[in-house]
């Protein structure tokens, strides 16, 4: 018999895992809370409208071909990829946008149209990104984060300092360019880490050159279309999914786990990997002696922002707005503080929105757009029906202003998604959307450890241990565990 592996969660993590452990000859059970995969990546369909989840933003495409590859398989068999181009757009103000280019000698150009000088700087900064994000992909975050020692390699040491994991990109950002709307457009990927620029390590200016040079793309179908992808290839190699299958307690006699439980089942475990939030999994499925952490940590821990969200089908089709939108015509400091610093709903928050029929004429029917907006929020907030609505109108009233047209009175589908709607679907802490955020003192060997202290044969992957929130580092998690188990137990 195959040493069988039950995965709690069928996110990126969980079907990573689960496909890696499977092709090495574990007999691997997937079990699945919600009645569609994908975790915080599900989708829905209604009325001729598929609208995606949660992620809209494909990065770092090479570690999706990866995935793939390492099964022998090839991405193109799964999905189409487009570039986008532009990028993206930021609203400023009324007539007062950015297109992001995705060509470097256009995005050169733009730097220099809003600063003289800029885009030789530029072409510095993205020269230490490059080396930023090949030493981070190559030397960090395929490592555990058990020990300091992980990182004892005189290389990977004297890198630290190039890396400038003990200054902030804020600073970094600062001192080279001087334009505001620069300084903005490029600590805006920093927010995917769930942190404020200040609280970042300048080591993560490797996401500018995820956003300016590897660009941004987009899944034809959908972003699930990766999740169906990836669930393809596990299933070929023998894994199995169970929806609706919302697991209650994990038994640990002796240390050792033997049995996951859930609503009406129990199941055999030789194995077990926690791919849902690391504090449910921690926390509730486990009784009190078997866990590390204690409530008090968790609650010191710094969370990812929640959202609001709106899932919106319009019956028209929409002017002067791209696939991706980022409204950025308030005060991005103030929105940052109320996240991070005085927790609370936003005063004038900004806001993104992403319409995918721009680019895919499949999520929405015939003369319609599909419209999701965005508005990032604190963790752990009241969340009721008026503030959603009165956000709602908030956020209305700008877009509408903003691209000059009437918007609302031609939404024929609305839903909306917050803090209750992450806790009830996900078990998610304190309502976070993406996880635990990825602030110097979280970072690496100062996340919650990937491998069980008291229960010998449990095991935690996900966005909110290393190597941190966003789809890639999800997918690296569930690789790294992976390996992390067939080290200790094999198949
Ligand atoms: C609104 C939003 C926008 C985002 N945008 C982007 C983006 O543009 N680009 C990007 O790269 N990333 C983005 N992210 C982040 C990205 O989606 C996540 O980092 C990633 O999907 C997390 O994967 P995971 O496997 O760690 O967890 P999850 O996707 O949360 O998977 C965990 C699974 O465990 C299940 N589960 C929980 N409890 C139980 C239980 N007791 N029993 C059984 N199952 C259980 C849950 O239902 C869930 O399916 C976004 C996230 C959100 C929410």
């Amino acid at each position: 018999m195959a040493t069988q592996v039950i995965i709690i969660g069928s996110g990126f993590s969980g079907i990573t895992a689960a496909a890696a452990l499977a092709q090495k000859g574990y007999d691997v059970t997937v079990l699945e809370k919600n009645a569609v995969p994908g975790g915080r990546a599900r989708k829905f369909a209604i009325d001729g409208f598929t609208f995606d989840m949660g992620p809209s933003w494909y990065w770092m495409p090479e570690i999706f071909e990866q995935f793939f590859r390492q099964f022998g398989k090839k991405r193109a068999d799964y999905y189409d990829l487009i570039r986008l181009d532009p990028s993206y757009t930021i609203f400023f103000g009324k007539g007062d946008t950015m297109d992001v280019p995705a060509k470097t000698e256009a995005l050169f150009e733009l730097f220099e149209s809003y600063e003289s000088g800029s885009s030789s700087k530029l072409k510095t900064f993205l020269e230490e990104a490059a080396y930023k994000y090949k030493v981070g992909m190559e030397e960090f975050v395929y490592k555990p984060g058990h020990s300091i020692l992980e990182f004892a390699d005189i290389r990977v040491f004297k890198s630290l300092f190039r890396l400038q994991m003990f200054s902030s990109i804020s600073s970094q950002i600062r001192s080279l360019f001087k334009h505001p709307k620069l300084i903005e457009l490029l600590e805006f990927p920093v927010l995917f880490l769930g942190a404020t620029p200040q609280n970042t390590p300048a080591m993560y200016s490797l996401m500018n050159y995820a956003d300016l040079i590897l660009g941004t793309w987009y899944p034809m179908g959908g972003m699930h279309k990766i999740i169906e992808g990836m669930i393809q290839v596990a299933e070929e190699l023998g894994v199995k999914i169970i929806l609706n299958q919302e697991v209650k307690n994990i038994y640990v006699p002796n240390g050792h786990a033997t049995k996951v439980i859930t609503q009406d089942k129990e199941y055999h475990a030789d194995v077990v990997v926690g791919s849902a939030d690391y504090h449910h999994v921690e926390q509730v499925l486990l009784n009190k002696e078997h866990r590390r952490y204690s409530p008090e940590y968790w609650d010191k821990r710094t969370m990812a922002p929640s959202s609001l969200l709106f899932y919106l089908g319009i019956n028209k089709k929409l002017q002067n707005l791209q696939h991706h939108n980022l409204f950025f015509d308030e005060d991005f400091n103030l929105h940052a503080a109320e996240i991070y610093t005085n927790p609370k709903w936003p005063t004038a928050p900004l806001f993104y929105a992403c319409m995918p029929s721009k680019t895919d004429k499949t999520v929405a029917p015939k003369g319609c757009e599909n419209l999701f907006l965005l508005i990032p929020l604190a963790p752990d907030l009241e969340d009721t029906e008026e503030l959603r609505e009165y956000y709602y109108k908030l956020i209305m009233d700008r877009l509408e202003d903003l691209t000059g047209q009437e918007v609302r009175n031609s939404v024929i589908y609305k839903r909306s998604f917050a803090h209750n709607d992450f806790k009830a679907d996900y078990h998610a802490y304190k309502g976070n959307a993406y996880g635990l955020a990825n602030t110097l003192r979280q970072t690496a060997i100062l996340k919650p450890k990937m491998r069980s202290q008291k229960v010998k044969n449990l095991f935690y992957t996900g966005q909110l241990t290393t190597p941190g929130p966003g789809m890639p580092p999800s997918i690296i998690s569930g690789q790294v565990v992976a390996e992390e188990i067939y080290k200790t137990i094999k198949p």
